[in-house]
């Protein structure tokens, strides 16, 4: 097999048979593949030399979409026009665009294509852009019905269609496709689980960073299960569940592979060009045979192929200066990634790799952020982060600039997480007019702004006149932000119910503190029937063992969240059972003490477990108010107010034994 680098760019081929075309330059180029990368050469290629002659084939039978964007797709944020690709423009006019048409052969000898109905085509140059296909790994049961891969249109719109009959879906795969899957595939009325064999979202993510990650995946309502791989897929027909290696059973009715991709070289292999995991390629994107190139996923570039399509363009950039004459070679690409999540961003940008930097760390758990610094000689030259950043737009500049970064700063981030003093503003709208915005398309927010004032007014057209959030789409937040338009995010289930039973608890209990006790006979309209729930010993007993029991449920649902092999049903469920139990159990407690205070143990008791529960109502406030899952300063609010929640219930069990003690042997 020969190696990349043996292969360098050759001089451009001539003595072949021309174009249809009149002008010398005009020559015959084919496209195969119309996903992004395909249709990016096909388009850069025709405004580069308008007399190109460019076929393109894509054995899909769909207009070319945005694959990038399918996530977004199946989170039910953009419609399916949306995802349509740009194919022509008056200059592009002429591309002929072949779907529905697999290429089966090359003839390099007479430089041919043959597509699938035996129908042949002549190049002068032939691009292969036929990128990755979805791996299906060797699992039994992986044949039957409802197991699905996401790579394609026709993949999501499967998926989309399970989304909303099925009732447990089970990913196999926690890359960023995983992940992506796993939130789109969420719904009000489903469970998703994420299978996680060896790491969340990335192999560089350290074990902090992977909590947090989970955190932040089971908020939004997915069961992350780690360690224990997919033994089997169960069913005889339909999927019914799938079995672990540790022997637990999972009832789910679909099964989606996130399981990675090849390269597809099929074509290439059949025509013997020189492959190995992809297409091999020069600096110049030629393949063995310098009529042929490849670009995008399905080739390899010095030992690397690439999952990512902004490496693809880039290298589209080096093939057509190279078709054109000119020469900018490749020399690799930065593997960024950013989590298409909502607006809790994460992402790992440049080089994020301990080997030679010196790294940085600010990890907090309660707020779920987790950050950290990549520098080479004090310059930034990659970071990760999970959980937004205020500082994140200076932390671009600076990463672009390659600015170096003061040690006093350093110190400062691994003590507060924050670099600088100062942050500069935050808001989208007081960013420089260079600051780019959308990274895939180098969109500036002066580009915005311009096309913002010309009457670009909605986020669709904003993305069309400027090319911003077209690719992957994670810019579009922003974009939002700019036009003051509100994001679609995930909605916390019962949020509105549990917000008035946190307020009514909270009522009870000031109605508790406040107004006077319950005396005998105080009141001619309290029947004495009434009375007896306050000072009958067997009444008594009766709402006190009722309130321990209700206490101990409240706590037993707590437990549910946090000991995952309890997790049967929707944490809001259980969530909005928890605010009426303890809506409940203020009753129960109104009931028991007659709105008496106490004495001594007894006062120390009313006040800790009244403390309890005004804590936990409002973290449900506060949970209710932050629904969408996006103010930060509420997620806070809530994380104090549950950890002062948590160490109040912790003093219960003592107190509460020293209550019983006491009423029976005192
Ligand atoms: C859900 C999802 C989310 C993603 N999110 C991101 C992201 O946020 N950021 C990012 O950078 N990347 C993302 N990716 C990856 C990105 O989509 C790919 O890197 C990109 O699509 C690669 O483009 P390509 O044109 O090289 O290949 P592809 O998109 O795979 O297109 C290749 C096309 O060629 C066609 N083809 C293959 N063989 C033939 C043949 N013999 N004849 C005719 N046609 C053929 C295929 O049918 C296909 O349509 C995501 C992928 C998915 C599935």
């Amino acid at each position: 097999m020969e190696n990349a680098n043996q292969l360098r760019p050759t001089a451009q081929p001539s003595g072949r048979p021309k174009a249809s075309g009149s002008q010398t330059d005009c020559t015959n180029i084919i496209v195969v593949g119309t996903g992004p990368v395909g249709i990016r050469a096909a388009r850069m290629l025709k405004g580069q030399n308008p007399c190109h002659n460019i076929l393109v084939f894509g054995e899909e039978t769909s207009a070319p979409y945005n694959r990038v964007q399918l996530s977004l797709y199946l989170y039910g944020e953009i419609s399916r026009d949306a995802l349509t690709l740009p194919t022509k423009t008056e200059l592009e006019d002429d591309i002929e665009y072949h779907f529905g048409k697999k290429v089966v052969a090359i003839n390099k000898e007479d430089r041919l294509i043959v597509d699938q109905y035996g129908q042949s085509y002549f190049y002068d140059k032939l691009i292969l852009a036929t990128g990755s296909k979805a791996v299906f790994p060797a699992i039994l049961g992986n044949t039957l019905t409802n197991t699905f891969t996401f790579r394609t249109l026709e993949d999501t719109d499967n998926l989309l269609a399970r989304k909303k009959h099925g009732h447990g879906v089970y990913i196999i795969g926690s890359g960023p496709l995983g992940i992506e899957a796993a939130i789109g595939m969420k719904t009000r009325d489903n469970r998703v689980y994420l299978q996680a064999r060896n790491y969340l979202l990335d192999p560089s993510l350290d074990r902090k960073a992977q909590e947090i990650l989970g955190d932040s995946l089971q908020t939004a309502g997915i069961y992350v299960i780690e360690g224990d791989n997919t033994e089997s897929i169960l069913g005889t027909d339909h999927v019914i569940g799938v079995e672990l290696s540790s022997g637990r059973i999972i009832e789910c009715d679909t099964v989606v592979f996130c399981t990675g991709v090849t390269a597809n070289k099929a074509l290439a292999d059949g025509a013997e060009l020189a492959t190995n995991k992809g297409i091999l390629v020069n600096d110049v994107m030629q393949t063995s045979d310098p009529y042929i190139y490849a670009v995008g996923e399905c080739s390899e570039h010095e030992g690397r192929t690439y999952g990512l399509v902004a490496p693809g363009f880039e290298q589209v950039t080096a093939m057509s200066t190279h078709v054109a004459g000119n020469a900018l070679p490749y020399t690799g690409s930065n593997t960024n990634i950013k989590l298409k999540f909502g607006s809790q961003s994460s992402a790992l940008i440049g080089k994020v790799t301990d080997a030679d930097c010196e790294t940085f760390v600010y990890a907090n758990r309660l707020k779920g952020i987790y950050r950290k610094l990549f520098l080479h000689n004090q310059v930034l030259v990659g970071y990760i982060y999970i959980g937004n950043w205020i500082e994140l737009a200076q932390l671009q500049q600076a990463y672009a600039a390659c600015t170096r970064i003061k040690t006093k700063s350093l110190e400062q981030f691994e003590q507060t997480g924050v670099l600088w003093d100062d942050p500069k503003p935050t808001h989208i709208k007081d960013q420089p007019e260079e600051y780019i915005v959308c990274l895939c398309e180098n969109v500036t927010r002066g580009a915005l702004t311009k096309a913002m004032e010309s009457g670009n007014r909605t986020i669709d057209s904003l993305c069309s006149a400027t090319n911003a959030g077209v690719t992957c789409g994670s810019c579009k937040p922003l974009l939002a932000e700019m036009l003051d338009a509100p994001t679609q995010n995930l909605v916390m289930r019962h949020y509105k119910s549990i917000y008035w039973y946190s307020i009514l608890a909270i009522a009870l209990m000031v109605a508790t503190v406040l107004l006077n006790p319950i005396g005998i006979g105080e009141s001619s309209q309290v029947n004495w029937q009434l009375e007896k729930l306050w000072f009958d010993n067997f009444w008594k007993q009766v709402s006190g063992y009722s309130l321990l029991l209700l206490s101990l449920l409240a706590a037993g649902i707590s437990i549910r969240k946090r000991w995952k092999k309890l997790n049967v049903g929707h944490l809001d469920d259980w969530r909005y059972v928890h605010s009426i139990i303890g809506v409940i159990a203020l009753v129960m407690l109104m009931i028991h003490t007659g709105m008496r205070l106490g004495h001594n143990m007894n006062f120390v008791l009313m006040v800790v477990f009244l403390s309890a529960t005004l804590t936990g109502s409002l973290v449900g406030v506060f949970m209710a108010r932050n629904h969408h899952w996006t103010d930060l300063k509420l997620r806070e609010h809530r994380a104090w107010w549950s950890r002062v929640h948590y160490t109040l219930l912790w003093m219960l069990p003592a107190l509460l034994s020293y209550h019983i003690l006491a009423v029976y042997y005192f």
